[in-house]
């Protein structure tokens, strides 16, 4: 049961530390779509019916590569987030304030 909004009292409040799961693994998911994209349909490098198997490895790790810095930067936000202190980080929906609750 989350606690009300401190500032605010608003019941729409979401745990940071789910918030922070979620945003690494969409920062990996976005950064492994954009690195298959960029490097199958960078300019000058049109798909063609015959992709060479070499491209298809190139791809895979820069899908990889991408995602990394996609999850590392998706944290370092979300952590930007997180107030200091000790307890379960909250971010209330309602004002935006994030704050901590001490089990
Ligand atoms: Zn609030």
């Amino acid at each position: 049961m989350p606690p009300p909004c401190s500032r605010c009292a608003s019941q729409h409040i979401t745990n940071l530390e789910t918030v922070r799961k979620l945003g690494i693994s969409a920062g990996a998911l976005a950064g492994s779509l954009k690195g298959t994209y960029t490097s199958l349909y960078s300019p000058g490098r049109l798909l063609t019916s015959s992709i060479p198997l070499t491209r298809i490895a190139a791809a895979v790790i820069a899908a990889a590569t991408s995602g990394i810095a996609g999850a590392a930067a998706g944290n370092q936000m979300i952590q930007h987030l997180f107030p200091a202190g000790e307890g379960t980080p909250w971010l209330c929906l309602g004002c935006g304030h994030s704050f901590r609750v001490l089990d």
